[in-house]
């Protein structure tokens, strides 16, 4: 295929929101084209818990968790930053794989069902054409389609060049991600808080834990790098002291990202189908960005095989599309922006932990409001 021919669909990211569009859309006989800025696998700061609401949809997509080494979450560990905690039977259950096996395999089964892949390369500039769009990348490449979709996540150069509003605004926090070697429960999803952000544990795959935190990013300027804030202010959490005092860092170097941002962001802009993260993000660890990112390329993708097949127009498309989107995912959003109030405040904290402990029965329905159905 050149590098001219008009493709149905051009997908921005191979996250896992892109990567489930590519399938879906490759695999219904559609011309997809997926540009990535790295080349697979390579890990991404993620907490690695995936709710078990989108287990059977990644596996009609030939994808089995658990063929893959997934571990099964059964428990959830939330602790104040004082580290009194409390544990909660997780009602739904999740599984926990490193993203870098995790996008890796949906990699495979999107490249074996058709999606042309362009890796190492970044998608800078969309423009308009009389038909369809025109996407350019950092390489000088350009490449046609009737539709794209916007998965890059959340944030990128492309949202900067589109002038997105969410850009120019300050989040003030950074994730940070490593996995170790240390002793913890297979089962178990764990969160700690300590002050100024919370810290999600769960053992991936290679028997590793994934250890991977949101902070105030005034905190590492405050304690003069990841480092020592690690061993000065996460480590006051009793069950995070272990962590960052004797456990072994597995990668060479930690992972951060800067500029976390949650707000509501548009779903669909300048005819741009976003995706994923790109079209809005929850708390992450308070919730499941990750299996909103796939049930949202789930409904995204379904829509616009039906657009295809000629059963809906563009304008019906992207009017259904949103809708759909809020009417799954708003609600979901805001109560994990409520429940982000309870993480990284003393007070605050120790309440929440405290409250669960007093009122067992709010346990459970407080976990089902972040977490969705069986997709
Ligand atoms: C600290 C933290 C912890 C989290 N923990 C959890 C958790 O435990 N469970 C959970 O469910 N969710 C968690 N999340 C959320 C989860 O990581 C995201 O919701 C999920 O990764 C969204 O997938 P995506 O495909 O939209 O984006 P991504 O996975 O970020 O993929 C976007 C892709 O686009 C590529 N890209 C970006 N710009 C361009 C460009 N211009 N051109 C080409 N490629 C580009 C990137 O390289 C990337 O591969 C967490 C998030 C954070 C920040």
């Amino acid at each position: 295929m050149s590098l001219n021919t008009k493709y149905d669909v051009l997908i921005i990211g191979g996250g896992l929101a892109g990567l489930c569009n590519a399938i879906e859309l490759s695999k219904a006989g559609l011309n997809v084209i997926l540009v990535e800025k790295k080349s697979y696998p390579f890990h991404k700061v993620c907490g690695e818990y995936v709710s078990m609401e989108v287990a059977g949809y990644v596996k009609s997509l030939g994808f089995d968790p658990f063929e893959h080494g997934a571990k099964a979450m059964k428990r959830f560990q939330l602790s104040s930053i004082k580290g009194s905690s409390v544990f909660v039977d997780l009602p739904l259950g999740g599984f926990s794989i490193s993203r870098y096996q995790f996008d890796l395999a949906l990699y495979e089964i999107a490249q074996e069902s058709g999606t042309t892949f362009v890796l190492e390369d970044e998608a800078q500039k969309v423009e308009h054409l009389e038909q369809g769009y025109e996407v350019s990348t950092k390489k000088g490449k350009s490449y046609q389609a009737e539709l794209v979709i916007g998965a890059q996540g959340k944030r990128s150069i492309i949202d900067k060049n589109m002038k997105r509003a969410f850009f120019k605004e300050q989040t003030g926090y950074s994730g940070i991600k490593c996995h170790y070697e240390g002793d913890f429960p297979e089962d178990l999803v764990a969160l700690h808080n300590f002050k100024g952000g919370y810290c999600g544990l769960s053992q991936v795959e290679t028997g590793h834990v994934n250890v991977c935190y949101l902070v105030k990013t005034s905190k590492i300027k405050e304690f003069g790098g990841i480092d020592k804030m690690e061993k000065e202010l996460l480590s006051q959490n009793p069950h995070l002291h272990p962590v960052f005092h004797q456990w072994k860092p597995v990668f060479e170097k930690k992972l951060a990202i800067s500029q976390v941002y949650f707000k509501q962001k548009t779903i669909v802009e300048d005819g741009i189908l976003m995706s994923g993260d790109a079209a809005g993000m929850i708390y992450p660890l308070a919730g499941n960005g990750m299996a909103m990112a796939i049930h949202a390329a789930k409904i995204l993708s379904s829509l616009i095989k039906s657009y295809f097949k000629g059963d809906i127009d563009i304008k019906t498309l992207e009017q259904e599309y949103e809708r759909s989107w809020k009417n799954h995912f708003s609600s979901r959003v805001n109560m994990g922006r409520l429940f982000q109030r309870f993480f990284g405040s003393p007070l605050v904290s120790s309440t929440a932990v405290g409250g669960m402990r007093l009122l067992p029965f709010l346990r459970k329905p407080v976990i089902k409001m972040t977490h969705g159905k069986p997709v």
